[in-house]
């Protein structure tokens, strides 16, 4: 996580009269107080735990010892947990209310999950245990490999990779390998739809491809006959993602395949958005080659700063002798190891994707998800995933825009700007101004083939109250955007402990150090 120092609360006197009439003497609003930076709390000497002195022999570190104080600030345990419950309650979480955030998935969390994975037959092991200590986390591998294989109809899978992105990498890497293989390393260029995520042409620029966009129908799908133009012998891959990026499955995917196929390159799939369809479509079935599956979106696994994700690999036939090292091997009768070297069965393996398994506490908890659900309740999770958006696409469609009315979309609905026309409002502004509502904002400005894209995914853990209230107070927005109430949404959000931050220059340029000597300058400009 980087630390972005994007600064404090604009002054009260900065917001309008109708929102914040009586700004605070302490910056603290409600029961929230407000919230100073760990380093600028002031303490330095304090700790929450007695250690012993030391008397370390420290002749092996040469010059390096360190000869100034190391500048951790100092709090003791009621003041730390204060300080991190603190900027918790500053932020919105899936177990606050609904996190409608198109192409993220963001569904609850079971509680169930966390007891298996703290488990201290799980929780507490090393990865450099010997493998006869740990066969009880190696089957545990071996039966989520078992029903991620079995839930996509692919024979293999590379469980390491630990994001969705980094098994896009892992994806192509083996794609790369397997072109390698049969002499066709001159193939240098992967095919990309203009809806995809942005990590695709990312992950194939990184791998060392040249990146060439698709183009797309009119109803929101791969342009198959753009697409047929543009394979060729150069053409080592194609990344689609099914249901794609508006929302909507591909419905040419079996004749995607079959083009890619004929052309000589592999098709990896970006399976982010396989919750819609877990359970009912197997991607194998479809003509899939290569595809991540994002356990912290649709195995229910916590997101980024919830714990580490998880995005194992599936892979074809023909992509499988590459798989990264390692693998748990059963040995039929009970007992399991991993293949852990790039040599005898593994020779092929292009490397590794990570130092030692993979996470481990993501594994425990999709099998967990999985087990409790069984095979016919997942299926009932894409039902009712596409159920609920559609549900929220027609409540909405009443007064907003579909991107591509058409039909029933899948797990998400998508809405431009259309309905925003003449009202000068933009999507940002009704963006900031859910969040004065109660709401996180869906996601924004992407797909980036929509005009000022509102992507909305409630999941299948939203019960129907949560799905009416986040559409009645969308609606009311929507009926006070038209009715020119344009002071509620510039300025928004107005109750948010933070207002309008600079994300684009917190991004590009974080500030990652404290310096003490100038505290006024971690103020955002
Ligand atoms: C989330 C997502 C990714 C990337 O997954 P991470 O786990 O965030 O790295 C890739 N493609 C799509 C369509 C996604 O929604």
């Amino acid at each position: 996580m980087s630390m972005l120092n994007v600064g404090r609360p604009t002054a009260p006197e900065a917001l309008p009269d109708n929102d914040y009439k009586h700004p605070t003497l302490t910056g603290g609003r409600g029961l929230l107080q407000d919230e100073a930076l760990i380093f600028e709390m002031g303490a330095w000497d304090k700790t929450g735990v007695d250690l012993d002195e030391v008397d370390l022999d420290l002749s092996d570190l040469g010059g390096l010892t360190r000869d100034e104080a190391i500048g951790l600030p100092g709090l003791s345990e009621p003041e730390a947990m204060r300080h991190y419950v603190r900027l918790s309650q500053k932020n919105h979480a899936i177990d606050l209310a609904i996190y409608p955030l198109g192409s993220c998935t963001m569904k609850h969390n079971p509680r169930l999950n966390e007891r298996m994975a703290r488990l201290p037959g799980f929780a507490d092991v090393h990865p450099l245990q010997p493998q006869s200590t740990v066969q009880g986390a190696l089957q545990l591998m071996d039966s989520l490999a078992h029903w991620l294989k079995t839930l996509t109809g692919m024979p293999a899978v590379a469980l390491s990779p630990k994001a969705g992105a980094h098994g896009e990498l892992c994806g192509l890497l083996a794609i790369r390998a397997a072109h390698e293989a049969k002499g066709q390393g001159h193939r240098k260029t992967v095919l990309v739809p203009t809806s995809a995520h942005g990590t695709n042409p990312a992950t194939a620029a990184f791998v060392g491809y040249r990146v060439k966009e698709v183009a797309q129908t009119a109803d929101g799908r791969v342009d198959v006959a753009d697409l047929a133009g543009k394979l060729g012998p150069d053409t080592a891959a194609i990344m689609v993602t099914n249901p794609n990026t508006c929302g909507l499955f591909e419905r040419d995917v079996v004749e995607i395949a079959r083009l890619t196929h004929e052309a000589g390159a592999y098709f990896y799939a970006d399976g982010a958005n396989f919750n819609a369809i877990v359970g009912r479509v197997r991607p194998g079935d479809l003509g899939v080659d290569a595809m991540h599956i994002n356990l912290h979106k649709t195995f229910s696994t916590p997101h980024g700063g919830g714990g580490p994700g998880a995005g194992p690999v599936v892979l074809s036939e023909a992509l499988a002798p590459f798989a990264p090292a390692p693998w748990v091997v059963s040995d039929g009768q009970g007992g399991f190891r991993l293949e852990e070297r790039e040599a005898g069965e593994a020779a092929q393996a292009f490397g590794r994707m990570c130092v030692f398994h993979g996470q481990m506490g993501m594994y425990v908890r999709a099998l967990s998800y999985m087990l409790s659900h069984g095979s016919d309740g997942l299926r009932q999770v894409a039902e009712d995933a596409v159920l609920n958006a559609n549900y929220l696409k027609a409540r909405l469609e009443t007064e907003m825009t579909a991107a591509f009315p058409e039909g029933p979309c899948m797990h998400e609905a998508l809405f431009d700007d259309r309905w925003l026309d003449g009202t000068g409002i933009t999507t940002l502004d009704v963006a900031k101004a859910l969040i004065d509502e109660g709401f996180h904002p869906m996601t924004m400005y992407f797909p980036l083939v929509v005009r000022g894209a509102m992507l909305i995914e409630p999941t299948e853990t939203e019960p129907r109250a949560e799905l009416d209230r986040f559409a009645e107070a969308l609606l009311a927005l929507a009926r006070a955007a038209k009715a020119g109430e344009l002071e509620r949404f510039k300025g928004a959000p107005y109750h948010a402990p933070l207002r309008r931050l600079d994300e684009t220059r917190a991004a590009r340029q974080p500030k990652l150090r404290w310096r003490p000597e100038s505290p006024t300058a971690l103020a955002a400009e």
